[in-house]
């Protein structure tokens, strides 16, 4: 078993220790008969930092895991050299990384007992993650202003600078003192975590020694989740950070509205419902653009064997636009075909004819879309297809046209 420092002291960041096992591969990594280093559990994520003997230069500790047998393993970069069992290393924990460990776990302790105090709403996990934390409550509902609430009332004991005690018991004991969770370890001695009249729980962590040093608790999203509700928050210089990067985001996005921040919802909904309203114009204003167009066009085309074959490459014509003129022609018209192409944004193509005329779309689409090397099909009456170049285009029109009028 290693000696665990942090279990007393979660602010000793420098040690000496004596080395237990080297082990070479797959990873480098050392055990040591005691350590400062937190090994990932309890949903705390391991503490990084260095390792030096007296003649290696520091090595960098990449990850402390927990060993089945009670040993904690650290992960080097590289292996120790001249390293064996008894030999002496002094190691260094990453100090700026663990003060924001222990701003989130006690944030985490303080918010979860919060939402016990306030509306009895036990904690049932938390998850620690590189940029926010979460905890799951046993809850079937949750409000914005129960989140406002457990918020303002944990901000209240960070200020009230309460002192966090560490305790050690037995399981016994432990039984009587009303904890808010009891660990299913069949171990006879646990470790309290004793906030000042406010929250007793056991703990394997690493602990701020008062509130204050949490600094502040900012809660963020608030999602349903299968056993309850997921809150996420920040603690400490990650709440700070947070609030940083979404005031970023919020002046950014008020520059382009050229507005105040509090007004970039109103702003957002207004400018949402003007693209809506001008969408709408926008179609109208195509659908009488195709149908005049239509219009011009079978006025100016000839009958041939009594019916009006409309020839025409588009540029600048969404294929939207295209299958539009398509249908205005062949409904103005009883016995009309259209074959039309445009060339961008997006080369394409749209065979149309008026509804009982006897010719066959889908497939004259699919026969010019193997010469083309496109992908297309369609009905008898209307077809479309895309292609890969805009060159093509005219000439293959024409030639589905010579088929047709002969
Ligand atoms: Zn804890």
């Amino acid at each position: 078993m290693t000696t665990r420092l942090y279990y007393n002291d979660s602010f000793l960041y420098d040690f000496d220790a004596e080395v237990r096992d080297v082990v070479e591969s797959p990873r480098p990594a050392v055990v040591l008969d005691r350590t400062a280093f937190y090994p990932t559990s309890g949903g705390q994520v391991f503490d990084t930092g260095w390792i030096s003997s007296g003649a290696d230069a520091k090595l960098r500790v990449t990850e402390v895991a927990d060993a089945e047998d009670g040993r904690v393993v650290h992960y080097l970069e590289a292996p120790l050299k001249d390293t064996k069992p008894g030999t002496r290393v002094h190691g260094q924990v990453d100090a700026a990384r663990r003060r924001d460990h222990m701003q989130q776990h006690s944030g985490q302790h303080v918010l979860s007992a919060a939402f016990i105090r306030l509306y009895n709403m036990p904690t049932v996990s938390f998850h620690m993650a590189d940029d926010y934390c979460s905890i799951d409550l046993d809850t079937p509902t949750l409000t914005k202003e129960q989140i406002e609430s457990a918020e303002r009332l944990a901000n209240e004991i960070v200020l009230e600078n309460r002192s966090v005690d560490i305790r050690f018991v037995t399981r016994d004991e432990a039984g009587k003192l009303g904890l808010r969770k009891l660990p299913p370890t069949e171990r006879d001695e646990l470790r309290l975590i004793d906030i000042r009249d406010f929250d007793l729980t056991a703990c394997g962590g690493t602990h701020v020694s008062q509130t204050g040093q949490i600094a502040s608790i900012l809660l963020r999203k608030a999602e349903k989740v299968r056993q309850g509700w997921r809150v996420e928050f920040v603690a400490g210089q990650r709440a700070v950070s947070t609030a940083r990067r979404d005031f970023t985001t919020l002046t950014e996005t008020a520059a382009l509205f050229s507005a105040h921040i509090c007004d970039v919802p109103q702003q957002a909904r207004k400018s949402l419902e003007e693209i809506r309203s001008l969408r709408k114009l926008r179609e109208q204003a195509l659908e009488e653009l195709a149908a005049a167009q239509a219009v011009a066009l079978l006025a100016e085309t000839p009958e041939r064997n009594g019916r009006r074959f409309v020839i025409r490459t588009l540029s600048d014509r969404e294929l939207s636009f295209v299958k539009l003129l398509a249908q205005k022609l062949t409904r103005l018209s009883l016995q009309a075909v259209a074959l039309l192409g445009t060339t961008s944004p997006q080369p394409s193509l749209v065979f149309a004819q008026s509804a009982g005329l006897p010719f066959d779309m889908g497939a004259l689409m699919k026969e010019t879309m193997t010469k083309l090397g496109g992908r297309g099909g369609g009905s008898k009456d209307m077809a479309q297809g895309g292609v890969p170049e805009a060159d093509g285009i005219d000439a293959a029109l024409k030639a589905v046209a010579a088929t047709l009028v002969t």
